[in-house]
């Protein structure tokens, strides 16, 4: 039928729960290690100041903030709160706090500009904020309520710290949600246009964390130590770190931020087992030669959020005999974890594969000209269903009728193939995307910047090839007639306007954008001009 199913059936204890009055924080605290366990099993450990939350622990301050955001602040069932913060100890106490109260996670990454976080805020309608001291700022102008992470130096003001030790648990009665209402909307620019708010459900939610906890329990020990620095407002970050491996009873040590030397060191410290990684880190681990540090205890390395090159895999393998390199796929819009590797040795066998299906995933290759489902080792676009695929896009019909198609569908816009076994490789991006070091970057985003330059008559975004963040953004520029704009001041006029990871790295000046009959940029053609012609500096 050209339909590829999962091979792995989820038995008893694993079976997502089916109960419609579920909500993604009740289901993730009910699955802690048992009372007296949790009060010596550690949950998590802030790698900057040793701080230890035992799942007790853990599970007392997810209630007592809960409480405080409903007693002190109003937050009611449905209103959405915007968390702007890097990875935190209290970071997965933050989001379960909101879900339990029931509210609807929101979240963003604190480096983006004060305006890239107002159209957020604006588009998902958050009633109140959360933020880290030193992003606060970026949030002023919005008007909404702001209580911060931390308490402030100067005692003013409501913080998360204060309201986790002055709060009292409480029964929150009036906010029972169901599996089918929102629990989250993160933001991802799906195959076109720009930013868009992702809906996922409580039942989008617990059904990942099902799969993430039957994924943990079949290839890592409840004893395993995981090593944190993907972000928690990253949907991969959330579902394994926020949420998922706390629902397998292992301890997870956090990093604020990915440094190479300090992510070793903690290797060497905690006696890491597992760290779900991105590409550009695993390089970094293949081209570093400093210091000496004892990696001994590292077992697994995953490899998500973007493609990792098979030479980069290869070489990862020759220097850390010891260590399984397992690569998956996944995007926002599947709730993270799509395919996956149960063993090292399926994916050393399949050295350029993304995994198998993840549990309950059925896919298409689906061609693009004929819409037809292709058969294995056929090329065509990826179409995923299960029950983690997102509700759809908050607030736009049109996008969502187009990523969610016949029964349940998720176009991916990834293009790639099946082999007679069922694993998946993925070939290459046709969607608009560009993704530097794992990140979203939504090339009409930076067209309709590049676009307001007086000199700039009309403006494409394309990926462009680099060794160290995997793509950087290049445009193509149709300057006005007697311009002399300089590639350095397109890229500074656009540095101004956006996050760092946005910035432009290169230019090329064209007399016109190639489009389509019907006006759409033939992206193709530019890249494969960029591939031949342009060198990431
Ligand atoms: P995001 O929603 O930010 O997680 O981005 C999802 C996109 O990242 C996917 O649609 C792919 O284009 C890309 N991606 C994720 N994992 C892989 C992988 N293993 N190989 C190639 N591309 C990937």
């Amino acid at each position: 039928t050209g339909i590829y199913h999962s091979l792995i059936r989820l038995e008893g204890k694993h079976k997502i729960p089916t109960t419609t009055n579920l909500d993604t924080a009740t289901f993730v605290i009910s699955q802690f290690p048992s009372q007296e366990q949790a009060e010596m099993k550690v949950a998590l450990i802030d790698s900057a100041t040793n701080r230890r939350l035992t799942y007790g622990e853990l599970r007392r301050s997810i209630h007592s903030l809960a409480a405080g955001l409903y007693q002190r602040l109003g937050v009611r069932k449905g209103d959405v709160i915007f968390v702007l913060s890097s990875n935190s100890i209290i970071y997965p106490t933050i989001c379960l706090a909101i879900l339990l109260v029931g509210g609807v996670l929101t979240t963003s990454n604190p480096i983006n500009t004060e305006s890239e976080i107002t159209k957020q805020v604006l588009d998902s309608g958050a009633k109140l904020a959360i933020a880290a001291p030193e992003a606060m700022h970026k949030l002023l102008s919005t008007k909404v309520p702001i209580i911060v992470t931390t308490r402030p130096v100067d005692g003013n003001g409501v913080s998360v710290e204060e309201l986790i030790e002055s709060g009292e648990p409480m029964e929150l009665p009036e906010n029972k949600q169901t599996q089918l209402d929102t629990a989250a909307i993160l933001y991802s620019s799906g195959t076109t246009g720009t930013s868009k708010g992702v809906i996922l459900t409580h039942g989008n939610l617990i059904s990942m964390m099902t799969l993430l906890k039957w994924a943990a329990e079949t290839t890592s020990s409840i004893d395993d130590i995981f090593l944190c620095f993907i972000p928690m407002f990253h949907i991969y970050g959330l579902v394994f770190f926020g949420l998922g491996l706390l629902c397998a009873g292992t301890t997870s040590v956090l990093m604020n931020r990915f440094e190479l030397k300090a992510m070793l060191e903690a290797i060497q410290t905690y006696k890491v087992n597992n760290i779900p990684a991105v590409p550009p880190v695993i390089l970094g681990m293949v081209k570093y030669n400093g210091g000496d540090y004892d990696l001994s205890s590292l077992r697994s390395v995953g490899s998500g959020a973007a493609p990792l090159s098979k030479h980069v895999a290869s070489r990862f393998r020759e220097k850390f005999p010891w260590v399984e390199l397992k690569p998956g796929y996944g995007l926002t819009e599947s709730c993270g974890a799509a395919a996956f590797f149960v063993s090292s040795e399926e994916a050393i066998a399949r050295s350029a594969a993304s995994g198998g299906l993840f549990p309950t995933f059925s896919a298409k290759v689906v061609d693009f000209e004929s819409g037809i489902a292709r058969p294995p080792y056929s090329e065509g676009e990826i179409w995923l269903k299960g029950p983690t695929v997102m509700k759809g896009y908050l607030g736009n019909e049109a996008a969502t009728s187009e990523t969610i198609v016949s029964d349940g569908w998720l176009r991916t816009g990834d293009l790639g193939y099946f082999d007679e076994d069922g694993y998946l490789f993925i070939v290459d991006r046709i969607k608009e995307l560009i993704k530097h070091k794992g990140y979203q970057v939504a090339p009409a985003e930076l067209e309709a910047i590049l676009l307001n330059h007086p000199h700039i008559l009309d403006a494409a975004v394309i990926p462009l090839e680099d060794e160290d963040a995997g793509e950087v953004p290049m445009a193509y520029i149709v300057r006005a007639t007697g311009s002399e704009l300089s590639e350095d001041q397109v890229i500074q006029f656009v540095a101004g306007q956006v996050a760092p990871y946005k910035k432009i790295k290169r230019v090329a000046f064209i007399n016109e954008i190639p489009k389509s009959a019907a006006g759409k940029i033939l992206r193709k053609d530019l890249r494969a001009h960029s591939k031949q012609n342009i060198q990431s500096k």
